[in-house]
């Protein structure tokens, strides 16, 4: 029940996908009452992603939820592809200091999107969040306090509401956001199936003057892409009939499909973003805030990245502790995030049209992809170890400040990801008097604090918010230190308590 007896619950997320089951988590974490909303019965068992990022590992390591095994496919490190251009594994300059900084959570790794969903879903109800399933929403009303939302079950009145219900997001719909971006020029399918012959297809990625597909890498999945004008009906079930023509087309093989061995899926390069991520009382998180095709494996990154940045905001809100402006960080610290997702996947249609000057251009990134320094761009590029958010530059000049927390390994043998799981700010001390410690002591739970005992190693002291951002951090904590650090945590922490 939400502290007000108006609402049912603080928060009501629309959608029990990825981001709206991670998003659910931290507001929970955080201490709001929440609920989701999803009309499908049953969880997604569709092919979709099949792994995750550096940052989305890092993020569910430090709540205690990364599966064991590393990021490691058949003994070698993930890297991705560029419009299905493999990127080597023994190209890529490992030892540059964005790669070795991130390494403890095992990097990125395959994980299908179901499992994830699965982990998710154990996660929320360990919370005690509700998954209201077969519950579909249809109107919303701000009301300016709060929120209305009409569903095929009834009403809820919540003060918040979060729209994670995918790319067709009926809640960014109702809420009147604006969806601009480029059409859509090419079809895509991806399904696990049988195959009667299989040994027509060549094995990986194959272009041809109609698209592109991949066979493998895991035994039946393939992939195809098309250019030309999307389906005209692009809400029906995905058939076998469909996918094998796809595959026909674009393989100029006559290969027979015999059997689907999980609900395919078909997807355009439809690209567009939210003109803004929150109206009023209605956020937008996820697909629902951003769409893309899955070129390079980016759009569950960039929801799970959403729901971190905007849990513990909007938990902040509702707790009463927000600083002024808080919740307007999350559209300014992740628009830029999603709009570079979207720029690299477009990238990757320009080298993936089948016209000859297409295939030249592919021709010049290949051979640049080729290199150590053009493969090693690449993968930091999609493992998301170099991301950055334009953090107000309270700290001049420390390399942490805005990036992803690296590994940081405490005196005690724990690292400080370990002391994440509960959620809130961590400040690591390792001074010789606690100075940060004692700072820290007035924010009450809102900050952990992690003293360090091992004082030669730096930096001294870093803040890091609830989604993993340095925030702050210094190599020598002196007076002035203490100064910048508690100027930094009123700034994202509030008031002390
Ligand atoms: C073929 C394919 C391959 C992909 N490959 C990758 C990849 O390799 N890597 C990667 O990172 N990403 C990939 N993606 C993208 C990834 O799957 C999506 O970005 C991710 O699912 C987005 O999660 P979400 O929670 O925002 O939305 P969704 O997963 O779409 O979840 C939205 C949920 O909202 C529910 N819902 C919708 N409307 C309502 C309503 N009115 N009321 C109640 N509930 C509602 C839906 O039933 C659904 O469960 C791929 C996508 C596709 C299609």
């Amino acid at each position: 029940m939400s502290s007000d007896e108006k609402y049912d619950v603080d928060v009501t997320v629309v959608g029990a996908g990825p981001v709206g089951l991670l998003l659910a988590a931290e507001l929970a974490l955080s201490g709001a009452s929440v609920q989701i909303l999803e009309r499908r019965a049953e969880p997604d068992e569709a092919v979709k992603a099949q792994s995750i990022n550096v940052p989305t590992a890092e993020a569910l390591d430090r709540r205690g939820l990364l599966p064991s095994g590393g990021g490691r496919v058949g003994g070698t490190r993930l890297t991705g592809h560029f419009a299905g251009m493999v990127l080597d594994p023994d190209l890529v300059d490992w030892a540059d200091p964005d790669f070795a900084a991130h390494t403890a959570a095992g990097g990125a790794r395959m994980l299908p999107q179901p499992r994830l969903e699965a982990l998710l879903a154990d996660h929320v109800a360990r919370l005690g969040v509700p998954v209201r399933r077969g519950v579909e929403v249809t109107s919303l009303e701000d009301t300016g306090d709060g929120v209305i939302v009409g569903t095929t079950a009834g009403t809820v009145r919540a003060r918040w509401l979060v729209g994670c219900d995918g790319g067709h997001s009926t809640v960014r719909r109702l809420a009147g956001i604006d969806f601009p971006g480029t059409d859509p020029e090419l079809t895509g399918y991806q399904a696990v199936v049988d195959i009667a012959d299989p040994s027509p297809l060549a094995d990986g990625w194959a272009w041809s003057s109609r698209g592109a597909y991949r066979y493998g890498p895991q035994p039946g999945r393939v992939a195809t892409l098309e250019f030309g004008d999307p389906p005209a009906d692009r809400s029906t079930a995905v058939t076998l009939e469909e996918v094998q023509s796809s595959l026909r087309r674009v393989s100029g093989t006559d290969v027979t499909l015999t059997a689907l061995r999980a609900t395919p899926t078909r997807w355009t390069d439809n690209t567009r973003q939210a003109a803004t991520y929150r109206s009023g009382r209605v956020l937008l998180a996820g697909d629902a805030a951003h769409v893309h095709p899955p070129f390079g494996g980016q759009g569950l990154n960039l929801g799970a990245g959403d729901a971190m940045n905007l849990g513990w905001k909007l938990g902040a809100v509702v707790a009463g502790w927000a600083p002024d402006g808080l919740l307007d960080t999350y559209d300014a610290e992740r628009r830029p995030v999603g709009a570079w997702v979207m720029d690299w996947t477009r990238a990757q249609i320009g080298v993936l049209r089948g016209d000859a000057k297409s295939a030249a251009l592919r021709g010049v990134v290949g051979d640049l992809l080729s290199t150590r320094e053009g493969a090693t761009y690449a993968v930091k590029k999609i493992s998301g170890v170099a991301q950055r958010i334009d953090l107000p530059a309270d700290s001049p000049g420390h390399p942490l400040i805005g990036r992803f927390v690296p590994d940081l390994w405490l005196g005690d043998g724990s690292r400080l990801a370990d002391h994440g799981h509960g959620g809130g700010f961590l400040l690591l001390d390792r001074t010789l008097d606690g100075a940060l410690g004692r700072l820290a002591v007035a924010w009450g739970g809102r900050v952990n604090r992690v003293i360090d005992g091992d004082a030669t190693s730096a930096p001294a002291g870093v803040l890091v918010r609830p989604d993993g951002v340095v925030a702050w951090a210094a190599d020598v904590v002196d007076a002035a230190a203490v100064a910048g650090c508690e100027a930094v945590l009123r700034r994202w922490a509030g008031v002390p308590s």
